[in-house]
């Protein structure tokens, strides 16, 4: 199966191409048709398995079908729930339009409205954006939804964790009835169930991982250790391990700037990333942990969603979540795409009960180790788990259609207009470049 098979056209596949992918993900082959035929989708695959070209491939293969020769009306909206994944998910919608003539901006708070108005005064096809900047600027009436065709959620758990469901509910209510909708979520749970119910109409479900699953060549590691000990242990795991790039969770972010102060006084580089940090010092931090000017980025569960950090060896709890479907999202971090990786894991006395709903999500023991001299003494009793659903959402009760696409009308006319069937390979070959990925 080629990306061509799928029904896209030469200027898209060449974009492709030259990112290096051979051919389509898993998600990317189940999600592709459908939304090229109008269709709601309601689509969960694990991190790292190219949710973002599933749905931005489509939509810019609509996009440029279905072009007013003179109007750039706002055709297509993506909503992230993090400014870090937004300006992901732009550039990468940049990267896959460079040779169709689609406008493409992205708009998030903490950083001046001011040259987001005006970009948007000139008129963009496809959006991309966090809820709570998008509803001031349309409230300033810098943006409006009525031409809306195709709203897309991505990372849509998380969007419901954050508190995300209200400013949902207020976009939509300017957006016309009629659209396409697209819903992505690494997990699936109760809540966002009852999300797609109230927004989607009739999708299809597509999946391609078991629910919840992690990624198969992930091990997990479990260090039994006093509370007192971690950074101490974590210290020790860096430098005897030769760690390069790590990525290491804390449960606050008063937490992560503390344990990034103490490598940094013990000589390890690192940087923390969580939702206290001004917009530049999170891109930098981000940009130096990619390009190893940094060893050890420290991050809170929020800031980390949706980051797009490729092939990570290890990725380390300091301290479990209390929600289970947090260590899913945090390990997706590491074996992307095929890589080996490691999730380690610290855990005291108090998080023995994390622990066990964790094991009970994954539907897998967590191997226990004690490291010598770092033997737990602890006894403080376990805090209870979080049983997650904190949101709830969506009034209208509406069958979910699935696993199967028979009988679902497509929400807007499909538009194969220009669009060659299989085999319309371009003429235009390959770029050279580097085949990093294997799905
Ligand atoms: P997700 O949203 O599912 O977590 P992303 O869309 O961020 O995943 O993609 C993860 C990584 O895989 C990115 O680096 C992306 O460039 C790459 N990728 C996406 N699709 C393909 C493909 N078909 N072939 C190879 N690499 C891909
Ligand atoms: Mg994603």
């Amino acid at each position: 199966m080629t990306f061509s098979d799928l029904g896209l056209s030469p200027a898209i596949v060449k974009a492709v191409e030259e990112k290096g992918y051979t051919k389509p993900s898993p998600i990317q082959e189940k999600a592709i048709p459908h939304i090229l035929e109008g269709k709601d989708i309601l689509a969960s695959a694990q991190t790292g398995t190219g949710k973002t070209a599933g749905f931005t491939l489509p939509v810019l293969q609509y996009l440029t079908d279905t072009k007013h020769p003179k109007y750039r009306p706002l055709r297509a909206l993506v909503l992230t729930p993090t400014r870090e994944l937004a300006a992901q998910v732009h550039d990468n919608v940049r990267e896959y339009s460079k040779y169709v003539n689609i406008r493409s901006s992205v708009v998030f708070g903490g950083v001046k409205a001011a040259s987001q108005i005006a970009t948007l005064k000139r008129g963009v096809d496809i959006l991309v954006a966090t809820p709570g900047r998008l509803l001031d600027l349309h409230d300033q009436k810098a943006v409006s939804f009525k031409r809306i065709d195709i709203l897309i959620l991505d990372e849509a758990d998380r969007m419901l964790d954050m508190g995300f469901a209200r400013d949902l509910n207020k976009l939509i209510s300017f957006m016309p009835v009629e659209r396409q909708n697209l819903m992505f979520s690494a997990t699936f749970s109760k809540d966002i169930k009852k999300l797609a119910e109230g927004i989607l109409k009739n999708p299809v479900s597509v999946e391609t991982a078991p629910q919840n699953s992690t990624a198969k060549k992930v091990t997990h590691k479990v260090f039994k250790v006093d509370k007192g000990k971690k950074t101490t242990l974590l210290i020790k795991l860096i430098k005897d391990g030769n760690w390069e790039q790590v990525l290491v969770f804390t449960r606050t972010k008063h937490g992560a700037n503390k344990l990034t102060q103490k490598l940094i006084k013990d000589g390890i580089s690192a940087a923390a990333i969580h939702g206290n940090k001004s917009q530049g010092a999170r891109t930098k931090a981000l940009k130096n942990f990619k390009d190893n000017t940094i060893k050890v980025l420290v991050a809170t569960d929020i800031a980390a969603r949706g980051l797009d950090i490729p092939l990570l060896p290890y990725v380390i709890n300091y301290e479990l979540p209390n929600v289970p479907e947090d260590y899913v999202h945090r390990i997706g971090r590491t074996g992307r795409a095929g890589a080996a990786g490691e999730a380690i894991s610290l855990v005291c006395s108090e998080e023995t009960e994390y622990q066990n709903e964790i094991e009970k999500l994954l539907k897998e023991k967590l191997k226990s180790t004690v490291l010598d001299g770092f033997e737990p003494t602890d006894t403080t009793p376990p805090k209870r788990a979080a049983t997650q659903s904190k949101s709830s959402f969506g009034k209208k009760k509406k069958t979910t259609n699935t696993s199967s696409s028979q009988g679902n009308k497509p929400k807007r006319k499909p538009h194969f207009k220009g669009n060659k069937p299989a085999g319309s390979t371009s003429g235009r070959g390959r770029t050279g470049a580097p085949k990093k990925k294997r799905f």
